[in-house]
């Protein structure tokens, strides 16, 4: 392998950018976390737990804490990142451009992954493809020639194209997530092995981020995440920032649920031996319309018919309604979700049908850390990158289920990309452009800093540490509260 000398990190820069981004921006000036809950019910539900998270911020002074290292004299971590952006520009750069030309959708992306697990393969990564089941999710390790006994590091890599009419396309940038993943894994194992420190880095290829049922769930529940002690991602965006710490989702709280409606099938001419499926599905899609004005407007009910039978002179004998639910909190999620479920009995009872309801996927809140965040946000701020918003926005879990996040810490790098929206073409065309390859480099040098880092200090583990194990006790807690605040509306206990 060409080892070329590192480029240093020009540091009067990182500091003067370091300096503006931070100005302000410390948690003890911000208002209290209640500005992070969506709903009034919300806040003052959680509003103990969210002072007990404020407390914990304070204790902690993440932005304070990230400060210091950012400014610190780091000669190993300047040459890791260094050698991170190398990697993009001679290498990874290319290949995000080939995946984002080559889209797949989710569960279907054999070329992304046979592309993918060759690069790691040639790099000595041991790779196993299929994990969980799932034929397009695999795990690469690297493990340091100085032993496995250290850290284990992770990153997530995603892969999937959206769906739309005119065909697959990259319009959310997952096509650069593993490339960014590779050149920060890349850039960290080479430093490893030459400076001797035991660990192992670990790449999991995690499929269909847009299509439920949610791969990250699937794979930890097979255990795929277990051990490691932290994951980082990142995730093309129109704007730099940073969550504040707490609970919560990029997305809400979501419930994905098929309503299958069962009739009997019948020659039109003939219709009244029959039982019409579609019918039933119609009934219920007017029916959710029709509870919209009794459910909290918060709520975000979409749903498509994606069967609707077979020919017009048959009675259709089956129709599939497939919806998205979403709220900003659980548990007011399940009484929608309750309401729904009804409705679809209903309109099955109405019609003479029967009705198969199967709630495929779900998405929760995710813990949010405050180390992190700061952290991610001030080396990316340092490092260049554009669009930067100030305020700390909503909590957000590390990745889109939540469910990983409980049990293990990470942060979701967020480095301007595009211009253009999320699930764009405008966002698409930014992936091969400048805006693009510079936010994906510098989330890449973002993402070896803070590896670096967590894998150095013991100062930033703790930290990370104890932050995670408090809020992952107070979830709970939120939840219970909210269950109590929203007793008298939906019933005792909260369906
Ligand atoms: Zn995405």
């Amino acid at each position: 392998m060409i080892r070329r000398v590192p480029r240093p990190v020009p540091r009067p820069a990182l500091v003067a950018g370091l300096a503006s981004a931070l100005a302000g921006a410390l948690g003890l000036a911000a208002p209290p976390s209640l500005a992070a809950q969506t709903t009034a019910t919300e806040r003052a539900a959680a509003r103990e737990i969210l002072a007990e998270i404020d407390a914990l911020q304070v204790r902690l002074a993440p932005a304070d804490a990230a400060r210091r290292l950012v400014e610190r004299d780091a000669p190993g971590r300047d040459a890791v990142v260094a050698r991170t952006r190398e990697l993009w520009d001679t290498e990874m750069e290319a290949l995000s451009d080939w995946i984002g030309r080559h889209p797949e959708v989710g569960w279907d992306e054999h070329q992304a992954v046979d592309t993918l697990t060759a690069v790691l393969r040639d790099r000595g990564w041991t790779v196993e493809v299929g994990v969980a089941g799932l034929e397009t999710a695999f795990v690469a390790t690297w493990t340091s020639p100085a032993g496995a006994d250290g850290p284990l590091l992770g990153l997530i890599g995603e892969y999937d194209a959206l769906r739309d009419a005119d065909g697959p396309f990259h319009g959310d940038q997952h096509n650069a997530q593993t490339p960014i993943a590779m050149a920060t894994a890349f850039a960290l194992a080479e430093h490893m092995a030459d400076e001797g420190m035991p660990g192992r880095l670990r790449i999991y290829g995690t499929p269909a981020e847009e299509v439920g049922p949610p791969a990250k769930v699937i794979m930890h529940e097979a255990g795929v995440f277990d051990g490691a002690d932290l994951i980082v991602r990142s995730h093309g965006v129109t704007a730099t920032g940073r969550a504040q710490a707490g609970f919560g989702s990029c997305c809400l709280n979501i419930n994905e649920v098929k309503y299958t409606f069962l009739g009997t099938p019948s020659h039109q001419m003939s219709s009244w031996f029959g039982r019409n499926a579609l019918e039933a599905a119609v009934h219920f899609y007017t029916l959710v319309d029709g509870l919209r004005s009794t459910l909290r407007p918060e709520a975000s009910i979409q749903g498509v018919i994606p069967e609707g039978g077979e020919a017009p002179n048959v009675v259709p004998q089956r129709a599939v309604v497939d919806y998205y639910i979403r709220y900003p909190d659980p548990v007011y999620l399940e009484h929608v979700n309750a309401m729904m479920d009804a409705a679809a009995r209903g309109a099955a009872m109405a019609t003479g049908t029967t009705v198969e309801i199967d709630r495929y996927g779900e998405y929760r809140d995710g813990i949010s850390l405050g180390t992190l965040q700061e952290l991610s946000f001030a080396y990316a701020t340092a490092l260049g990158a554009g669009a930067v918003n100030p305020e700390p926005g909503r909590p957000s879990g590390w990745e889109e289920t939540g469910v990983v996040t409980e049990d293990i810490p990470g942060i979701g790098v967020s480095v301007f990309s595009s211009r253009a929206a999320n699930h764009t073409r405008g966002m698409l065309d930014d992936t091969f452009g400048e805006v693009g390859h510079t936010g994906f480099r510098i989330a890449a040098e973002t993402m070896a800093s803070i590896l670096y880092d967590f894998a150095t200090r013991p100062e930033l583990r703790e930290a990370v540490q104890d932050e995670h194990s408090v809020l992952a006790g107070l979830l709970g807690a939120y939840h219970d509260a909210l269950r109590a605040a929203y007793a008298d509306e939906i019933g005792a206990g909260g369906r």
